[in-house]
């Protein structure tokens, strides 16, 4: 709701409001836009009785009841409100702008038929009571109607619609009340709205967002190209809710890609608590205040003795760095084992530990204190599911590496791996392998560093985090995206022994890292993910899914592989089944589909091949039928990607 202005078409008013009633209007923050008494009450809430002012909706808008999943071609949803839409008083005298005879009163239009210099104009009026009777004439400013009383089913009611035409109505225009998206192409074939017969449309009544393509070009001119963007054809997205996304059409999208949202997209007890503690207090952890020390014993509580002393961070990257520099100090070595394929995060630290970087494109190669233990993937490793014990032979390989770098005098300060690994390609570690490879790393000194960046949080189902899946105890657990559900908050936890270690004199300051807000965040993320039991959730969900996919495998060639745990999972393509050769570009192609059809996958992987599933934790059974559903037909209709 923007400005004012005026406009004689009610009797006895003149001032009237543009509504937005798109999901990007303030009116559906806390309000759920298909109940139509909320919907009723949020609306009361801004425009109250409507007597003051009026509300006027521009024509083409998207009107958020209608919002639908976005599907392709003929089944697009009409999701935008075709002419101008008047938010009006019941019984309100509607007046005609422009001289015309009526024509019509069926289907509940009224049809008017106005004379021109360019030829006849039609308009066609819903929502009106008493009309006045076919064949009367009507100068300017003679009452057409009274608003009619009835809300209609969606809550936003008593609403006049209003459209013109350039020749006289069939039965089907009556009938056609909101326009697809993709009819905005062909403006000519759309009818016009109220402001043709009153002459001037008022500049309020446009759109003052970018439409998603303008965004792109301004992200193109001012955003360093690094930074990517998912999709060639990117919706431009203006609410979240739960696992939905919305753009500007009123389209909705299935999100199964987004792990930070843990607990959902615009959770209102997160909103709530931030709100709450941002009129509170905020400030940073140098300062003394509660939450910051009991969040930490919360924290500290989800993990096994002895790790139970928590450094604050901001992302997963600084975590790792944070870790490897904790690593270097306290052993007094430089050296790092990883595995290969991993991703770390983004400082130069962590990125000279991330070969899934300094191999992929444009990467500087490996430093020379990185050594790399071969990617444990059964599917396309050197050690396959077809190995007698593939766990053990990759923890020997592991063991070898500590072993040469011991031998050279280059003993390992860390060995750091993921519990299961995310950018690598959603790759479940075989049984045993981690306990080999600690073993190894403890071995030859060094210290054992799980990054749960990604799978922690209950997202494994069986455990909290996913370390715990594997049988072992790390020495250093970092963990970031799902603690904030979307506030950049990460954190470092390791034992008191190598916390106390560290600490040479040299402080630790992280301006945000910690900060009231952040810890009242993050506490009722941990509130919700138990009291909601989503663990169990995730464990339910995800072992279905699987399953599901599963099935989709036998049935389709291009999958390759489906694997996972919990609520994190990974569809991987292939042109061969025997070769293996990764179907990158089908994987790309897919996911476009995908997007169109309403669902938000993406592909990861070495070789970007592999579908990575990974939604908020509120993601049900529902929501794994339509992935399925939609990633079948898909598949049926394209069955090489
Ligand atoms: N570790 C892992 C396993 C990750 O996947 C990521 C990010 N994708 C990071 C660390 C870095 O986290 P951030 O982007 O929050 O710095």
């Amino acid at each position: 709701m923007t400005e004012e202005t005026t406009l004689s078409i009610v009797q006895g008013r003149r001032t009237w409001r543009a509504v937005d009633l798109s999901l990007e209007s303030d009116l559906f923050d806390n309000c759920d836009w298909t109940d139509s008494e909320a919907v009723t009450a949020s609306l009361a809430a801004s425009l109250g009785d409507r007597s003051e002012a009026f509300g006027i909706v521009g024509s083409l808008s998207a009107y958020a009841p209608r919002s639908a999943i976005r599907c392709n071609g003929d089944e697009e949803p009409a999701t935008l409100l075709l002419g101008t839409g008047l938010l009006l008083a019941p019984g309100e005298r509607m007046l005609v702008p422009r001289a015309g005879c009526v024509v019509s009163h069926e289907r509940g239009a009224v049809v008017v038929e106005h004379e021109e210099a360019n030829g006849p104009l039609w308009s066609v009026w819903w929502g009106l009571d008493t009309p006045a009777p076919v064949g009367s004439t009507l100068m300017q400013g003679d009452e057409l109607g009274t608003v009619h009383a009835d809300r209609g089913d969606d809550g936003i009611g008593p609403l006049v619609q209003v459209q013109t035409l350039r020749r006289a109505p069939h039965l089907d225009d009556l009938d056609r009340r909101f326009a697809r998206p993709s009819e905005r192409e062909h403006p000519e074939l759309l009818p016009g709205d109220l402001f043709d017969l009153i002459g001037e449309r008022p500049p309020i009544l446009f759109s003052k967002h970018l439409t998603g393509p303008a965004v792109v070009a301004l992200r193109d001119q001012r955003l360093a190209r690094s930074q990517r963007a998912y999709y060639t054809r990117p919706p431009r997205l203006v609410r979240g809710r739960g696992v939905w996304f919305y753009d500007e059409d009123g389209f909705a999208y299935l999100d199964s890609i987004n792990n930070v949202t843990h607990v959902g997209h615009s959770e209102p007890r997160v909103v709530a608590t931030a709100e709450r503690q941002m009129r509170k207090l905020n400030t940073n952890s140098r300062f003394n205040y509660e939450g910051i020390a009991t969040y930490a014993q919360r924290l500290v509580a989800t993990l096994p003795a002895p790790l139970e002393v928590v450094f604050f961070v901001c992302t997963g990257s600084e975590a790792n760095d944070l870790a490897l520099r904790i690593s270097r100090q306290v052993t007094g070595r430089e050296d790092i084992v990883v595995l290969d394929g991993a991703y770390h995060g983004n400082t130069t630290a962590v990125m000279g530990v991330s070969p899934n970087r300094y191999k992929g494109t444009g990467g500087r190669g490996r430093p020379a204190t990185t050594h790399e233990v071969p990617i444990p993937d059964v599917y396309r490793g050197i050690y396959t599911s077809e190995d007698p014990d593939p766990g053990a032979s990759y923890g020997a390989e592991a063991a070898a590496i500590m072993a040469r770098l011991v031998a050279q005098g280059t003993p390992p300060a860390a060995f750091i791996t993921e519990s299961l690994m995310g950018t690598a390609g959603n790759i479940v570690l075989p049984q045993g392998f981690l306990p080999a490879a600690f073993a190894a790393a403890r071995a030859a000194g060094a210290v054992c560093i799980s990054d749960e960046v990604q799978v922690g949080v209950g997202r494994m189902g069986t455990h909290f985090w996913g370390f715990q899946i594997n049988g072992v105890i790390p020495d250093i657990v970092t963990m970031g995206k799902p603690l904030g559900n979307g506030h950049p908050m990460a954190a470092v936890v390791t034992t008191r022994e190598i916390a106390d270690a560290f600490d040479d004199g040299v402080k630790y300051f992280n301006t945000f890292a910690g900060n009231p807000v952040s810890c009242a965040i993050g506490t009722t993320v941990l509130d919700i993910v138990e009291s909601d039991g989503l663990q169990a959730h995730a464990l339910d969900v995800g072992t279905y899914l699987l399953d599901a996919l599963r099935d989709l495998k036998d049935r389709h060639e291009l999958i390759g592989d489906v694997r996972g745990h919990g609520l994190y999972m990974g569809v991987e393509l292939v042109r061969d089944r025997g070769t293996k050769e990764p179907a990158t570009t089908e994987a790309k192609h897919l996911s476009e589909l995908m997007k169109d059809n309403g669902i938000l996958t993406y592909p990861t992987g070495v070789h970007d091949n592999v579908l990575k599933i990974k939604p908020p934790m509120v993601f049900g059974r529902a929501e794994a039928d339509l992935y399925i559903t939609v990633l079948d037909d898909l598949l049926v209709r394209h069955p090489h990607g």
